[in-house]
């Protein structure tokens, strides 16, 4: 027999699955001896009060084995004789438009400028060794995009685009645990996440796709207001190739030379509001204590926690933004002469150190008296390069104590940081711009009234987060997903300005490719 039971357990009970089926039998009536196998199908933490309790929703087999898969298979057919379609960027947009493209019989060509995903961590190792940004492989730039060494959190709010079940589903096929299908906040982990990337790499190639690295995409091959195809220059020969059939762009948000190829070309786009600010971080033992409600953190059996804030200061919004419990404080910049910070955490979240955005609203109004397309590119640049400045022209970041920062007042000292290439102390009150220091300032009062303790000098401020969305939408029409003027033009994903995260890029670049299907069956039809 099979049962789906919810439970509501202490933490040591919900820790694995004998300790379920011991609280199942228990709860249940039923004799231990005869649960053969359980399945968790949801998992979330309730933290609200006191005591912490972990809700499950539990597939209990009562004297008989699982027959179901644990997830839901998709079948990727040979398309090695199918029509091309180029993809620029194998970030999760273009991995995922290009395994949709091999289910509807099309065969995706993937145009990569960074290195495979195993040679992009010694680039990016290199980046605290010698504080030098390789401009093609770093943390942005390489196969898995900006989400290879993240935090690798799947967790989206934007679930009317498309099917983000389903972007799960592929990731487990590709290696991913199944917990991802389970846990209210899944995540896969920086350490986990280069293994599954190389898989559906290794699935696209299986296929009969196409997979180039180190290859850059420098123009459009356009005839009559249609695009045939790119121009790409491989970055090992220093050779041009020539890549042939309809283009979804998927290049990412920090694709500066693509946005302005295509501001120079008046290929239609515009500015986009998005959100700076710095990196927060506590040490994680803090936030336990906090957000479990107990003097002694998470103990043995609670992961590192999290927390999530939002508040209104001065007519826009300030928040929380991709938190990372246990995680570390990373080098993210594309280039020489930035510094640019984020986070990512491995899959136990075991750091000592748990970091987030704390990051403003900025509308391109507040950046330019006569806002244009690029408007929001050269202030997030400026502040980067400010940063840098500030930095002694390293990638030692500008740092304060978050009270001193508060009180606007220099930190006389720092405490210790996840941030491989060092601190430096900062006045970032003083030389974040007016209408983002104030803002934090302001909000950090309000967080630490609503969370005893949040507020506090053993956290540091680490500038700057810039990169947070895109500082450019490349207009596209909402139902063909081509661009508004060039046809065979797909923007996809978040450099395009239609995702925010792994999992909307993903399900963006699944839809980019079902529009490509859709052009590609019209223009048989015309002929
Ligand atoms: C450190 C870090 C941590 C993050 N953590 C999370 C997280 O935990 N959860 C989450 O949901 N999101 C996270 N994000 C954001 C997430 O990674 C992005 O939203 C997502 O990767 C966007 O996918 P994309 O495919 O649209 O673009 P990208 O992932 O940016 O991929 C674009 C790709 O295009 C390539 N490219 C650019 N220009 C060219 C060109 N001219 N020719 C060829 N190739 C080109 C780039 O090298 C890159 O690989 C994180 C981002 C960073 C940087």
């Amino acid at each position: 027999m099979i049962y789906e039971y919810q439970l509501r357990l202490l933490p040591q009970y919900a820790a694995n699955e004998a300790t379920i089926k011991e609280s199942i039998a228990r709860e249940k009536g039923i004799d231990s001896r005869t649960i053969t196998h359980v399945r968790v199908l949801k998992r979330s933490i309730d933290a609200r009060q006191r005591n912490v309790f972990v809700n499950l929703k539990v597939r209990t087999y009562v004297n008989e084995e699982p027959c179901d898969d644990e997830y839901e298979h998709t079948e990727y057919q040979d398309v090695s004789g199918a029509k091309p379609v180029v993809v620029v960027g194998a970030g999760p947009g273009g991995l995922f438009a290009a395994l949709r493209l091999i289910e509807l019989g099309l065969r995706p060509v993937v145009i990569e400028r960074g290195k495979n995903v195993r040679d992009r961590k010694k680039d990016i190792a290199l980046i605290t060794k010698t504080h030098k940004v390789d401009p093609e492989s770093n943390y942005c730039f390489g196969e898995g995009g900006a989400g290879a060494y993240s935090d690798g959190k799947l967790f989206t709010r934007s679930k009317k685009r498309g099917n983000t079940r389903k972007i799960l589903n592929v990731f487990c096929q590709h290696g991913a645990s199944t917990d991802i299908l389970a846990d209210a906040h899944p995540h896969i982990g920086t350490d986990k996440l280069p293994r599954v990337i190389e898989n559906m790499r290794n699935t696209i190639i299986r296929c009969g796709g196409e997979v180039h690295f180190q290859t850059k995409m420098t123009s459009f091959i356009i005839e009559n207001e249609i695009v045939k195809g790119i121009i790409a220059e491989d970055l090992t020969a220093g050779t041009e190739k020539e890549f042939v059939g309809p283009v979804i762009l998927a290049t990412g948000h920090s694709a500066r030379d693509v946005y302005r190829y295509l501001y120079d070309k008046s290929i239609e786009i515009e500015a986009k509001a998005l959100a700076v600010g710095v990196r927060l971080e506590h040490p994680a033992h803090v936030i336990d204590c906090i957000q479990y409600h107990n003097k002694a953190g998470r103990g043995r059996w609670l992961p590192a926690a999290e927390y999530s804030f939002v508040t209104q200061v001065d007519g826009r919004g300030v928040y929380s933004f991709c938190m990372c419990p246990g995680g570390f404080v990373i080098p993210a910049a594309t280039g020489p002469g930035q510094i640019v910070v984020n986070g990512m955490s491995p899959s136990n979240r075991g750091s000592r150190w748990s970091n987030s955005g704390m990051v403003v609203e900025v509308h391109p109004e507040d950046v330019s008296d006569k806002p244009d397309a690029l408007c929001m590119l050269r202030f997030q640049e400026e502040l980067e390069r400010s940063c840098w400045q500030q930095g002694n022209m390293r990638q030692t970041a500008p740092a304060q104590r978050m009270v001193d920062f508060t009180r606007s007042r220099l930190s006389y000292d720092l405490p210790q940081s996840s941030y491989a290439p060092g601190l430096i102390s900062s006045p970032l009150h003083f030389w974040l711009p007016s209408f983002v220091a104030k803002r934090l300032q302001k909000a950090f009062e309000t967080f630490g009234k609503t969370s005893h303790g949040f507020l506090t000098n053993e956290a540091v401020l680490i500038a700057v987060e810039t990169r947070t969305s895109s500082p450019v939408r490349i207009l596209r029409d909402a139902s063909s997903l081509q661009h508004i003027r060039v046809q065979g033009l797909f923007p996809c994903g978040e450099g395009a300005g239609y995702a925010g995260g792994i999992v909307s890029a993903g399900v963006d670049g699944e839809r980019c490719a079902e529009a490509v299907s859709v052009f590609y069956f019209n223009r048989q039809a015309d002929k």
